[in-house]
C-alpha cells in the first residue's frame, strides 16, 4: 500500500511511460518505412540489371548480323570485280579475299549461335528471377501499408495517451507534481518514481542513507534517492 497521493503520482508516471514508449514508436516508423523502401529499390535495381544484360546480348547479336552482311556485300564486290578484271592473279587476288571473307562469315556466325545461345538462357534466367524480384516487392509494399496503418494507430493512441497524462496530473498533489517535473530532467531514464526494496533504490539499486529511508517509511511527500535523484518511496 502506498499513501493516496504517491499512487495518483504511480498512476501518471505509467501513463508518462505508455505515452513515451508510443512516441518512440511513431519515430522507429520512417526508418522502418525506408528499409522498405530501399528494399524495393534494390528488387527494381536488380530487375534493370537484368533486362540491361539482355539488352547488351541483342545488341552484340545485332553486331554480329551486321558484320555478316558487310562481308556478304563485300563478296558480291569481289565477284563482280572478278568479272573485270583481265589478269589471272588479280582474279586470283580476289578469289583469296573472297575465301578470306567467306570464312569470316562461318566464325562471325558460330560467334553469333553463342550469342544467341547465351540470350536464351539470360531470357530463362531473367523470368524466373522476376518471379521473385515481383514476390518480394509485394512483400515489401504490404510491409508499407503495415507501416502506414500502424502510424495512424499509433497517432491515434498518442492523442489519447496525452489526454490521460494531462488528467492523471491533474489529480497529482502541484507540489509533488512539481518534484516529479524536476527529476525527469534531471533523471536519464525512467522510472522516476521506484520503490525502496530492501534499503535498495528500484532506480540505481545503490542503498540510500538511512535517513532516506526512514523518510520514505514516514511517508514523507518528495523522498528522493541520494545517489540518482529518484523519488523513491516505502512499500508496506
Ligand atoms: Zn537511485
Amino acid at each position: 500500500m502506498v499513501s493516496d497521493k504517491l499512487a495518483k503520482l504511480l498512476i501518471l508516471q505509467d501513463r508518462d511511460a505508455r505515452h513515451g514508449q508510443l512516441l518512440r514508436q511513431r519515430e522507429s516508423i520512417p526508418a522502418e518505412r525506408e528499409k522498405a523502401r530501399a528494399s524495393i529499390a534494390a528488387e527494381e535495381a536488380r530487375r534493370k540489371e537484368n533486362a540491361d544484360a539482355l539488352t547488351r546480348l541483342e545488341v552484340e547479336r545485332e553486331e554480329l548480323e551486321g558484320r555478316v552482311e558487310d562481308l556478304e556485300e563485300a563478296i558480291r564486290k569481289y565477284q563482280t570485280q572478278q568479272l573485270q578484271v583481265k589478269k589471272n592473279e588479280e582474279y586470283g587476288a580476289l578469289e583469296h579475299e573472297i575465301a578470306t571473307a567467306r570464312a569470316k562469315i562461318s566464325e562471325t556466325e558460330d560467334e553469333e549461335l553463342n550469342v544467341l545461345e547465351a540470350i536464351d538462357h539470360k531470357a530463362v534466367a531473367n523470368r524466373r528471377d522476376e518471379e521473385e524480384i515481383a514476390e518480394r516487392i509485394r512483400v515489401f509494399e504490404t510491409e508499407l501499408k503495415r507501416l502506414d496503418e500502424a502510424e495512424r494507430e499509433v497517432e491515434a493512441a498518442i492523442e489519447t495517451g496525452r489526454d490521460a497524462v494531462k488528467a492523471a496530473e491533474t489529480d497529482v498533489d502541484p507540489a509533488l507534481l512539481e518534484s516529479y517535473r524536476f527529476v525527469k530532467t534531471q533523471v536519464k531514464r525512467p522510472p522516476y518514481v521506484v520503490a525502496l526494496n530492501d534499503g535498495r533504490c528500484g532506480g540505481c539499486h545503490l542503498k540510500v542513507s538511512g535517513e532516506i529511508e526512514s523518510g520514505a517509511r514516514k511517508g514523507h511527500d518528495v523522498v528522493r534517492c541520494d545517489n540518482c535523484g529518484r523519488i523513491v518511496y516505502f512499500q508496506r
